[in-house]
């Protein structure tokens, strides 16, 4: 049998983007990893189907594993000739426990390496906006333990050296002791105007910072009901912060925000949303899914050359149009001959992906500004067809008929209920605005809230058709009581605002560009 090896990884403070390359590889291989609490949302998301995932942290009702027995774990399963990966918050070497167990690995023989991770007190300071080390404020840095209590006789601190220390002090575990510590810095000769900066859950889109000097953080931790996960800053350069915080003043850090469109297609907004500092809930409501390329699907493609207008609605209809085309052994020089019509910037993007400048391109992505966009494209008497969902409206095909064009309709998928799992749930009960990317998402929102789900009469993977849509609550207001209180519904445009109307849901913000880009606008507006 092959040796195994144990890596000892951190896993970084709390921001996933934080992870290191090397990590995000390591769990991707990993047979066994063992984990703490303090790791970031989603790290073990990478792991493979079979890993063996085991939580060695503290938890409520249940002692922790004792830290020679974490010991004994990581040199058995190493001795098995796994590959084992024990993930930490922050670096494993910092507060972590790491040493005791490369020692121990060390001690039996058994292979490891170490991955270091950014340490809450590297990413706590910079992301509350205070350089660690100055120039001309802090000519150091300490990374201290708040765990020991103060007050005991036989300290491992050396209080004296700390209050000579001339730069920033960067206390890890320290709430619970601040008073004491903040006493011992002061008898030990650190002015007490000096400022002191405490920053919780760092890193996450619940950071929360508060300020005061060495005589008052303590009162100001206390009365603001500052928690664990924490870090203390103490020195000059911790003053800093005033001028170069930037983390919390993003326009929507404190915000946090559903998305409920299907998962394949929320990235982009997510992303971007996240990144003006919003936390973002996904709690998708609707899942596509396409159409077999066999029947209906694979008559069109083949005959796909018969057509004088191809019109395609949606990013997923391109998608789809290009697969059923390369089903069937054809590729984008089967549209040659036809004029070809997008609605919506994004659907034109996926047509170019697949090697196709579509000729028309609306600007808005509602069907109507296609039917506008064509006016002038003779196609009496022509074949049209028109690619899209299996639950969209007719306005599109109708309009052309009344053009005398000889139009197709094939449907490439339907939008389906995606099941809303517990944590999704849970996650909208604190989301302060709720984003709807068209009527399927507010449907399938409103029916997974319903307590007709109880009943047994909709549920997950029924049809949006099937779905009767009369408003349970329009009149009670009672489907708006199922998003929590305070909670902002947003909508793309007026289509998905009208279903919402009508599925008895106030709309408080609709985009007036009706795109992911209008979209976010509108929801940025409103919080300003
Ligand atoms: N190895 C970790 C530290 C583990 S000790 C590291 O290098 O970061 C646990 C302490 O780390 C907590 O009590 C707290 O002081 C600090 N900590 C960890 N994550 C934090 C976060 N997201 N925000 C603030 N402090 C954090």
């Amino acid at each position: 049998m092959d040796a195994g090896i144990v890596h000892l990884v951190g896993a970084g403070p709390g921001d996933p983007a934080l992870m290191t390359r090397r990590s995000l590889e390591l769990i991707a291989l990993a047979d066994a990893i063992l984990y703490d609490r303090l790791i970031p949302p989603g790290a073990l998301d990478g792991a493979r189907d079979g890993c063996d995932l085991r939580y060695v942290g503290k938890r409520p009702g249940r002692a922790a594993l004792q830290q020679e027995e974490i010991d004994a774990l990581l040199v058995a399963l190493g001795g098995r000739g796994l590959r084992v990966v024990r993930l930490k918050g922050g670096d494993p070497f910092v507060f972590g426990r790491g040493g005791e167990e490369a020692e121990a690995l060390a001690n039996a023989g058994i292979p490891f390496e170490v991955v270091p991770g950014v340490s809450a007190g590297v990413a706590g300071t910079a992301y509350a906006g205070i350089p660690v080390t100055h120039r001309d404020l802090a000519s150091g840095g300490a990374f201290v333990t708040g765990h020991e209590d103060p007050a005991k006789a036989e300290s491992a601190l050396d209080w004296g050296a700390l209050g000579r220390f001339p730069g920033t002090l960067v206390i890890y575990m320290g709430v619970g002791n601040l008073p004491q510590i903040t006493e011992r810095l002061q008898a030990a000769g650190r002015p007490a105007d000096e400022p002191a900066v405490v920053v919780e859950r760092a890193t996450t889109p619940r950071q929360r910072t508060v300020t005061g000097t060495l005589e008052t953080i303590a009162d100001v931790v206390a009365s603001e009901g500052v928690r664990a996960p924490a870090i203390i800053a103490i020195g000059l350069a911790t003053a800093m912060r005033e001028r170069i915080a930037w983390f919390e003043r993003r326009p929507l850090h404190g915000r946090t925000v559903a998305v409920t469109r299907a998962r394949a297609q929320a990235s982009g907004l997510a992303e971007r949303l996240r990144e003006l500092g919003a936390e973002v809930v996904e709690a998708p409501t609707i899942k596509i899914e396409p159409r077999p390329i066999q029947g209906e699907v694979a008559a069109m493609a083949d005959a796909i050359r018969e057509y004088a207008l191809v019109c395609i609605t949606s990013p997923n209809g391109a998608a789809l149009l290009l697969a059923a085309l390369a089903g069937r052994g054809l590729d984008a020089r089967a549209l040659a001959g036809a004029t070809v019509a997008a609605i919506g910037p994004g659907t034109a993007a996926e047509l170019r992906r697949g090697g196709i400048r579509a000729d028309v391109v609306t600007p808005r992505s509602i069907a109507e500004s296609l039917i506008e966009a064509l006016i002038d494209t003779p196609i009496e008497g022509r074949r049209v067809l028109v690619a899209r969902a299996a639950e969209a409206r007719d306005v599109l095909p109708e309009a052309l008929r009344k053009r005398g064009a000889d139009v197709d309709v094939i449907a490439l998928y339907e939008t389906v209920a995606e099941r809303l799992d517990d944590g999704a749930r849970a996650a909208l009960e604190r989301a302060n605005y709720v984003t709807f990317t068209s009527s399927s998402t507010v449907r399938f929102l409103v029916q997974a809230l319903s307590p007709e789900r109880l009943l047994g009469r909709v549920g997950p993977g029924r049809r949006a058709g099937e779905y009767h849509t009369t408003s349970l609550g329009a009149e009670s207001g009672r489907v708006g009581a199922l998003l929590p209180e305070g909670a902002r519904v947003v909508t793309i445009g007026p289509i998905t605002s009208a279903t919402a109307r009508e599925q008895g849901l106030r709309v408080d913000v609709e985009a007036r560009q009706h795109d992911i880009e209008g979209l976010v606008a509108a929801l940025m507006g409103d919080v300003a």
